[in-house]
């Protein structure tokens, strides 16, 4: 398992968000407090981040935007990574970086690998397609069995031999197609459901204007102020009040507010 942390408002610099909050992303790389599986996050680590853009969007639009980089150029810069397959501590330099970058939508995860899949970089979150990042909290067993009806083109492209990179596969499947960022995870979660009842898939999107996130078996926070949101696996000591999502949730924000949708139970009996 892993723990991530997705944000939107006023550019700040990255070192704000990853690194200074006493028991932030940064500490739960050796010391989550939360996380149900798994005990360190050692095996890697990445960050992706927006150029600051427009106007953030209203949160009724979170889960009905148009979708996807083939949406054409609609003034989002396609954001930057730095990914790693050391744990974050040892990287001095993405220290350095994180007090020099400054934006105003982030995506970031520290890893803790599942048995099975690649351990470079590529296996690191954030994925990314376009402007879209995205991260997968969780484990699917057996994930190279998985039934799934996505194009052998685009199970070959996949970035990473892992479960995750499968999931991000299916998701920008379906972001390619104009489904809205909430209604892709929702499907996603379902389907992978449906097959492995017992997944874990606690994922994590965004365009720099909207996050979607689910709970499905892992924990998931967030907390909002007047002009910002921050959604993560756990709570920091950062000043400000954190909000618990329910498990079995899809949560849409922006920097307007917040939305946590029950999802419906997955039938497994025809499986
Ligand atoms: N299973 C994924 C991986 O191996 C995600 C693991 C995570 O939650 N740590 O990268």
């Amino acid at each position: 398992m892993c723990r991530h942390l997705a944000y939107l408002g006023p550019p700040v610099p990255l070192a704000r968000l990853l690194t200074e909050p006493p028991r932030g992303l940064y500490e739960q790389a050796w010391r989550p407090r939360r996380q149900r599986h798994g005990t360190v996050n050692a095996d890697g680590f990445g960050v992706g981040w927006y150029l600051p853009g427009p106007a953030a969007a209203a949160p009724e639009d979170a889960g009905e935007s148009a979708a996807g980089s083939a949406a054409g150029d609609d003034g989002f810069a396609r954001p930057a990574r730095y990914r790693r397959a050391v744990p974050l501590w040892a990287d001095e330099n993405a220290v350095e970086l994180f007090r020099a970058v400054t934006s105003g939508a982030v995506l970031a995860a520290v890893r803790s690998a599942t048995a099975g899949t690649t351990q470079d970089e590529s296996a690191a979150a954030p994925f990314r397609d376009g402007r879209w990042l995205f991260s997968h909290n969780g484990a699917v067993p057996d994930w190279t069995r998985l039934p799934t009806t996505l194009p052998s083109a685009e199970l070959l492209a996949m970035e990473a031999r892992s479960d995750s990179a499968l999931l991000w596969a299916m998701a920008v499947h379906r972001l390619r197609q104009g489904e809205p960022p909430g209604g892709v995870l929702a499907a996603v979660v379902r389907e992978v459901a449906a097959a492995r009842p017992t997944a874990r898939l606690n994922l994590l999107l965004t365009d720099g204007r909207t996050i979607a996130a689910t709970a499905w078996g892992d924990t998931l926070w967030y907390r909002t102020g007047p002009d910002h949101v921050l959604v993560a696996s756990e709570p920091d000591d950062a000043p400000g009040e954190w909000h618990e999502v329910p498990d079995r949730s899809l949560l849409l924000a922006t920097t307007a507010g917040v939305r946590v949708i029950a999802l419906r139970p997955v039938r497994t009996d025809s499986k």
